[in-house]
């Protein structure tokens, strides 16, 4: 089969990165060993001591980009990592929340603003360090936004102004040039990819 150009493929995609270290068992405190439990392939942190498996996925960071007419929020981050450059409003997601309210309340937390969710924009894998990045459409609801505890400034873009060299990760950039590329050329749709580590 000839290889759709442009479509990722699963060569990639095997990469064997070695989970998150972890030393003792979170159930009861034993040392841990890694290795590749019978019927898997993929090495995992076991217990020497009562044979608990310990799996280690990918963390999902999930985000927005809130509209308000032809421009779009951003938040200078106040923290590490890229302290004090701009990213829409994004972080992990937390257990028992959906994807979309993990995007409200990130959007709530670093901008103190109101959004409405609307479909999916992109979703972009980021194998190197274990996650995926999803960002949402959103509009945002009204201009009573202000920075959060973890940003230093929130402010609304026009496509001239964005900041291009000050954006935080490489996720965010690609997702904001889809953005402002679909703009151009009249596209409404949905992307997926991945960003792979710089040679
Ligand atoms: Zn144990």
């Amino acid at each position: 089969m000839k290889p759709t150009p442009g479509w990722y493929h699963c060569a990639h995609a095997f990469a064997f990165p070695a989970p998150d270290p972890m030393k003792f068992c979170p159930d009861c405190g034993a040392p841990v060993v890694l290795k590749i439990p019978a019927g898997d392939s993929f090495p995992r942190h076991v217990c020497g001591a009562c044979d608990t498996i310990h799996y280690s996925n990918p963390k999902m960071v999930i985000g927005c980009i809130p509209e308000w007419e032809n421009r779009i929020l951003l938040c200078k981050r106040g923290i590490e990592p890229r302290l004090g450059y701009w990213t829409p409003p994004a972080g992990f997601m937390e257990n028992g929340e959906t994807t979309s309210e993990a995007a409200l309340r990130e959007t709530l937390e670093e901008a103190n603003a109101r959004v409405e969710i609307g479909d999916l924009f992109s979703m972009l894998s980021v194998p190197h360090v274990d996650q995926v990045h999803i960002f949402y459409r959103a509009r945002l609801l009204d201009l009573d936004f202000a920075p959060g505890t973890e940003s230093l400034e929130v402010a609304l873009f026009e496509e001239a102004q964005i900041p291009w060299k000050e954006i935080a990760f490489r996720t965010i950039s690609t997702t904001l040039r889809y953005y402002y590329e679909d703009r151009k050329q009249g596209r409404y749709g949905c992307h997926s990819g991945a960003i792979l580590p710089m040679k």
